[in-house]
């Protein structure tokens, strides 16, 4: 079985190494465990089912929430020479009885399907003709109504899965679940003693950025000029404000194209297809836009408006780099937003049990504005808040690159660690609060009722922000100069390191956000190295663009952007060569193979040599 894996992972995907969390999810489920996952938007939740739906015996059905999603999974499983198929509303009553049948008789190895098709009969009549090992459930958090895109056809999905005799493996997965709407899903579903994983959220070639433009349309087409070529989302919050961008957009020369409810179906299709397959390079959105849309080399995701919540922000713009290359995600902050915010969901409801739901979003969107207004590390402060502590500093974010400096930290440091220290001396300990309170000198109750007060370090630090002082002494504890650990609850002690700082005097620095008032950051560019070989880089996209019209699939289905960049830089002229290129498996190896080897050998002997 072992080997199965690592074979399918070659052969069919192209790669030679699981990323993190896949293998183990891929083993629990062929052990036949229940499973929840927590993933990252590109973290590659696909591979996690479709593998074990190769090893399973029988019809793994997934159930997915976009027609869009599923077309482009069937068309990559189909390219990559695993049989599939779908079942959702886009197809004629003809097409969808053909499809039926073709699963009854076993043609298919994974059937995605709408949750609104769960039609019991046609799917009673499957279960009973074929083995289905496994259902699997994709974007789980539309079960919940507390997650940010509730879907009440996901509610009928539990009664789907009872409906089998002999109960499938249920697996679920999404890129964002708070805890409650974790507790819904296996709620909900009855996952039975479900295998949990929650990978990391952090994506570390985005690059987070935050702007207060005093003119957001000049901004941002100074932003689309400096990134020509590129292929990037627009999210703005209205359908009028999509169609003048677009509009202004277009008046200037730059290819972009608009998607919101307003539109009708057709041209929402042509604008999503176009988009899709890289013949217009900008969208400009709503929210509407976006959901199932898996187009791996999107470059850039810029918010016009901010959204309601982080939940939202995060996903949205998790859809740029999913290739693993480097990324902007950046959003226009005006306070006005705020107002429109509250406006929206203030007026979103009126029924008592509704009533609830205004206040929860109202909360929210208290910590989106938070994000938008922080000096904080803009990374830091999101994977802080789906509960994941990070460093305080990621570099790779507006205010990290220019809000923070290096500061000499000796002497606040000396000030924590004699206040944990005398606190030891009196043979107590306490947490970072009441720690953080002494150093401010609180008149705290509980303080003064330790008698904290007559330490000598009582209000040493009082002139210092106490969130400044939090950052510097979660450093401390990073860097193991102080410990934390705890039975009931976590308590401060000296570290393995204190001695350097408190007796040996040693000095210590730290990036820290600067005090003085907040600079307005620059944009930054996502420019690839100079030594890379950009004009084959840009044949080869070439190259693909025929095959994929030809094919008449989208052109990130044959190979993505990372492959094609994998190419340029092994320069493969031998099957073997190619086959080591990341993405590249048999079966693409035997579709496509000799047409790009062919083509970088010659470009190695015209250009290289
Ligand atoms: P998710 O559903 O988690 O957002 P996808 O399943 O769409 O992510 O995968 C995102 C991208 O990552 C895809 O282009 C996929 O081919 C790629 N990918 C997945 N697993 C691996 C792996 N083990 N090695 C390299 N690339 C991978
Ligand atoms: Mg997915």
């Amino acid at each position: 079985m072992d080997q199965e894996k690592h074979r399918i992972l070659k052969t069919y995907f192209g790669f030679t190494q699981f990323r993190r969390g896949q293998e183990e999810i891929i083993d629990a489920l062929l052990s036949g465990k229940d499973v929840l996952a927590v993933m990252p938007t590109g973290a590659g939740k696909s591979l996690c089912y479709q593998i074990p739906a190769l090893i399973l015996e029988g019809l793994t059905v997934v159930v997915s929430p976009l027609i869009s999603l599923m077309k482009d999974q069937v068309n990559a499983l189909s390219d990559a020479g695993i049989p599939a198929a779908y079942l959702n509303s886009s197809l004629s009553p003809r097409e969808y009885a053909d499809t039926l049948a073709g699963a009854a008789r076993g043609d298919y190895r994974i059937l995605y399907i709408a949750p609104e098709r769960l039609r019991r009969e046609d799917m009673h009549r499957l279960g009973e003709s074929l083995r289905i090992p496994m259902v699997v459930i994709d974007e789980a958090h539309c079960i919940s109504q507390w997650g940010h895109d509730f879907r009440p056809s996901y509610l009928a999905i539990a009664e789907f899965i009872r409906m089998f005799s002999k109960r499938p493996i249920t697996a679920a997965f999404t890129a964002t679940a708070t805890g409650k709407v974790r507790e819904d899903i296996s709620r909900i579903l009855n996952l039975e003693d479900p295998f949990l994983l929650i990978t990391g959220f952090n994506r570390e070639n985005l690059y987070f950025g935050v702007e207060r433009p005093q003119d957001k349309t000049q901004t941002l087409l100074a932003y689309v000029k400096n990134h020509r070529n590129k292929s990037g989302i627009i999210y703005c919050s209205t359908r009028k404000t999509v169609d003048e961008i677009c509009r202004t957009l277009n008046a200037r020369g730059f290819s972009a194209a608009r998607y919101h409810a307003g539109l009708d179906d057709q041209e929402r299709h042509k604008n999503q297809d176009d988009f899709i397959y890289d013949r217009t390079p900008v969208m400009v959105a709503t929210n509407a836009f976006g959901m199932g849309i898996d187009k791996s080399n999107v470059s850039f995701v810029i918010h016009y408006n901010m959204p309601k919540n982080i939940e939202s922000y995060y996903q949205e713009a998790g859809r740029a780099g999913r290739d693993g290359e480097a990324a902007d995600c950046i959003l226009f902050y005006s306070p006005q937003d705020v107002q429109v915010n509250r406006f929206l969901i203030a007026n979103s409801g009126d029924t008592e049990r509704d009533e609830e739901l205004v206040d929860h979003n109202l909360g929210l969107l208290k910590y989106m504005t938070y994000y938008a207004t922080t000096n904080d590390c803009l990374r830091s402060y999101i994977l802080g808040y789906f509960g994941e502590s990070a460093p305080h500093f990621c570099g790779n974010c507006s205010n990290c690159t220019t809000q923070f400096e290096n500061n000499d930290i000796t002497i606040p440091a000396q000030k924590i660690l004699s206040c944990v220290y005398r606190i030891e001396q009196r043979g107590k300990r306490f947490g970072k609060l009441m720690v953080i309170n002494v150093l401010k000198g609180s008149k705290n109750e509980k303080l003064l009722s330790q008698g904290l007060k007559s330490l000598s370090t009582y209000g040493i630090m009082a002139e210092i922000d106490t969130h400044r002082i939090r950052t510097i002494l979660d450093y401390l504890i990073e860097k193991e100069y102080l410990a934390q650990d705890g039975t009931e609850y976590p308590v401060l002690s000296l570290g393995r390191r204190w001695e350097e700082i408190l007796r040996q005097k040693k000095s210590l620095s730290m990036m820290l956000p600067k005090e003085r008032e907040r600079k307005k950051p620059t944009i930054p560019a996502n420019e690839t190295p100079g030594d890379f070989r950009e004009d084959l880089f840009i044949q080869l996209k070439e190259l693909r663009n025929r095959l994929a019209q030809k094919a008449r699939v989208p052109a990130y289905i044959i190979f993505s952007d990372a492959s094609l960049r994998d190419m340029c830089r092994k320069l493969p002229e031998t099957s073997e060569q190619f086959l080591s290129v990341s993405g590249v498996g048999a079966v693409k190896m035997e579709k496509y193979g000799g047409i790009f080897t062919d083509h970088i050998k010659e470009y190695v002997k015209t250009s290289l040599s």
